[in-house]
């Protein structure tokens, strides 16, 4: 008899396990359990076999941070000898920052692990849950994914390459500039170009700090001043998103540049990245530009402000000097920039 694939699933919580209470949407673990009794096609012969770790507490995935990830992570390494792959069940509203850090923090990764949620909880009609659950489970089964992605709505995206796109679409999301790793029609048609190569080292768990990160969204009149009293010592990292390939104010009077250098000074590493879904940022194409390149920042290049914002805790989390991060910002690590 053919030897079936073993999935754990690891529930966080998120719409998909929902149901509705007086104060709107919570995770609900009973109402949860109920609606997977009902599918069954979780127990068709094509369907890998399974089992469920649920998370305590299951969370909106807006509470999800820096001690959740390290809690997936944790289970993923403990029980990485055990099954063939993993799927998370993960909100949406951070599936994306969630999807970032554990591609990074997930050290030759061998094995796939497969986020996934739903806009409408499994309980209710209309659900895309199921499909999403599903599908999941079959490519976490898969021999070619060695890597950490978001499927939803047929696709499955590079989990560090993926923004939540829509609140109310069930295309909820999107990778604006890498094409579906895998697309799920009435075949699973994979890329395979693009499918990151098995790793050849043992695989290993960083875990990861609680570094302070901040995240600036320049806007026409942004009056910088307000943010110099945060640019402290203690900052470690900031994500500057930029308008287009990276530009700032630079007229007379803007006050950016020197609060950036001031941060440089400090040993903060300035990533830019840039508000537009798609292209790349190229740090002196324009004048707008330049300054910033002259002051150390880092150009995020693809990098989307979630990859930015994960790969800079993530490499805070290992011993390095401030030069060795600015390097590894720009050195891609897990397919998350340069590929454009
Ligand atoms: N607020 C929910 C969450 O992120 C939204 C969702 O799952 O779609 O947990």
């Amino acid at each position: 008899m053919e030897n079936k694939k073993k999935i754990l699933i690891i529930n966080s919580g998120g719409t998909i396990c929902m149901s509705k209470t007086d104060g709107g949407y919570a995770p609900d673990l009973k109402v949860f359990r109920d609606s997977l009794e009902k599918l069954a096609e979780l127990s068709a012969p094509e369907m890998p076999t399974w089992e469920m770790i649920n998370l305590e507490p299951l969370l909106d995935s807006s509470n999800i941070a820096v001690d959740e990830w390290n809690k997936i992570g944790k289970v993923i390494e403990e029980n990485y000898d055990k099954y063939d792959g993993f799927v998370i069940l993960h909100g949406t509203d951070t599936m994306a920052y969630t999807a970032s850090i554990l591609s990074f923090a997930l050290e030759n990764l061998g094995k796939p692990v497969i986020i996934t949620g739903a806009q409408i909880p499994l309980c209710e009609l209309r659900s895309d849950g199921k499909d999403n659950l599903i599908t999941s489970l079959m490519l976490a089964a898969s021999d070619r994914i060695f890597e950490v992605g978001i499927y939803f709505a047929n696709k499955l995206f590079r989990g560090n390459c993926t923004i939540k796109f829509s609140a109310s679409d069930f295309i909820a999301f999107n990778s604006p500039n890498l094409p579906p790793l895998a697309t799920a029609g009435i075949h699973i048609d994979y890329n395979d170009s693009l499918l990151l190569p098995k790793p050849t080292k043992p695989f290993r768990r960083q875990v990861i700090r609680k570094v302070p990160i901040g995240v600036i969204k320049v806007f026409p009149g942004i009056q910088f001043g307000l943010f110099e009293r945060i640019m402290t010592e203690d900052l470690k990292g900031i994500v500057v998103e930029t308008f287009g390939a990276g530009n700032i104010p630079n007229s007379s009077g803007s006050a950016l540049l020197p609060i950036i250098e001031k941060a440089y000074k400090n040993g903060s590493i300035i990533t830019v990245c840039t508000q537009c879904p798609q292209g790349t940022v190229m740090l002196g194409t324009y004048q707008t530009s330049a300054a910033l390149k002259s002051v150390g920042a880092v150009a995020g290049r693809e990098m989307t402000t979630e990859a930015a914002v994960a790969k800079l805790y993530y490499l805070f989390s290992k011993d390095l000097t401030p030069d060795e991060v600015r390097i590894q910002m720009e050195t891609p690590l897990r397919g998350e920039e340069s590929y454009l």
